[in-house]
């Protein structure tokens, strides 16, 4: 699938959508969720035009690999989400569901976050 420039996170980075934003490195920006799922819900993304994590896991450097990871991690830590714990998903395609062709990694928590899966 090729990157559509034009998708809603592509059009945050460039600023011409405003977001919450919470951190921002040379690889990865970290905002709040427009439509939170749980009381703590953080969107991480790249800042290269990924489309996916399957996008992102054959054709990111691994600086830009590592840098994702570590931004959860410290959000994570900043809000104060370890001792109690937390969940990251990432949906991907049809089937995972995903709405917006830019990868992000949804970062939950502030709350028990039940099971996994709904079925
Ligand atoms: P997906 O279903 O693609 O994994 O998740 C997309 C997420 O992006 C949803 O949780 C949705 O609420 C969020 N979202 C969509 N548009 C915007 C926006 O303009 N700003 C922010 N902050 N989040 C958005």
């Amino acid at each position: 699938m090729a990157y559509d420039s034009e998708n809603i996170f592509a059009r945050i980075l460039r600023g011409e959508i405003p977001c919450n934003k919470i951190y921002e490195d040379d690889h990865t920006l970290a905002f709040y969720d427009i439509a939170p799922q749980a009381e703590t819900h953080v969107l991480v993304i790249p800042k290269g035009a990924y489309v996916s994590l399957d996008d992102f896991s054959e054709h990111a450097s691994d600086v830009e690999i590592a840098a994702l990871i570590k931004t959860v991690g410290k959000i994570a830590r900043d809000l104060n989400l370890v001792e109690d714990g937390y969940r990251i998903l990432s949906n991907m395609g049809k089937n995972g569901g995903q709405e917006v062709p830019h990868l992000h990694i949804h970062l939950f928590g502030g709350e028990p976050l039940g099971p996994m899966l709904t079925k």
